[in-house]
């Protein structure tokens, strides 16, 4: 569904020099599967996400979607960001409408979709409230409706789970992977970044460890368990420790 070819990418320093941050990244996203990216910080994952987003250029290489290059933000093609960012003025309801607006969709249809994903990931009452009157948990749940609410082929999640308190991240997260599996979802492959080993394990088919400096994919594994997976099964201790 996506495939990264040689992807680069590089910034410019204070001092003008420019420090390579990706380079020579090489993998596939195909239909029905999730993959995890388990990196340390720093190691540009969220940089790859971003390109892969369409919402920056990398500076050489190849990203296809659909077999198509991709050149800018494509409708089918959605992220939820690890810091949220929502805008602050406005509401739950607007802010997950945004991107359905821009895609020039009627202001009624749009509130029936935005409405259904709000209650889909558990915000219903919410839709007036705005983002400082909710907690973080919240927050990030209005981050991925607004994603949802797309219905993307592709779901990228830049540590949607990690801002948050351990209990509440793990039921996000559980309830994701219940929509997923069982097909509520119209999306085709996730891409889940994360640092944290427990989370890629319990969630992807195939976690791509990223090297930093430059960041880019060095080993692969595949999980083949069963969804749903319990933390505390002997296969995954096996896996995580
Ligand atoms: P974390 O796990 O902490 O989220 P990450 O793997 O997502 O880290 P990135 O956010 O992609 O890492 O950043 C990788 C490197 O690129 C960092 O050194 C960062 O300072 C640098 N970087 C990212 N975006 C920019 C930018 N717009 N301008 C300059 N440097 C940037
Ligand atoms: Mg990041």
């Amino acid at each position: 569904l996506i495939e990264l070819k040689g992807v680069a990418k590089g910034f410019k320093s204070a001092d003008g020099h420019l420090r390579s941050v990706l380079e020579g990244v090489d993998f596939q996203l195909a239909k029905g599967e999730i993959v995890a990216l388990l990196g340390q910080s720093g190691s540009g994952k969220s940089t790859l996400l971003r390109i892969m987003a369409g919402l920056i250029p990398a500076d050489a290489g190849d990203v296809h979607y659909g077999g198509q290059p991709l050149f800018g933000p494509a409708q089918g093609i959605a992220m939820v960001f690890q810091s949220f960012a929502l805008f602050p003025w406005l509401t739950v309801q607007q802010n997950v409408e945004l991107g359905l607006e821009a895609a020039g969709m009627p202001a009624a249809d749009r509130a029936e979709r935005a409405e259904a994903a709000i209650e889909l990931i558990g915000l219903a009452g919410f839709e007036g409230a705005l983002p400082r009157e909710l907690s973080g948990g919240m927050r990030q749940r209005v981050g991925i409706a607004r994603a949802l609410v797309m219905e993307p082929d592709v779901l990228l999640m830049d540590e949607a789970f990690s801002a948050l308190d351990v209990l509440t991240g793990e039921r996000l997260r559980n309830e994701i992977l219940e929509l997923w599996d069982g097909g509520q979802m119209p999306t085709q492959a996730m891409l889940v970044v994360s640092h944290n080993i427990e989370e890629a394990v319990m969630m992807a088919d195939r976690v791509l460890i990223f090297s930093s400096n430059p960041g880019r994919v060095r080993a692969e594994l595949p999980i083949t368990l069963p969804r749903p997976r319990r933390a505390d099964s002997p296969e995954v201790r096996l896996l995580i420790d």
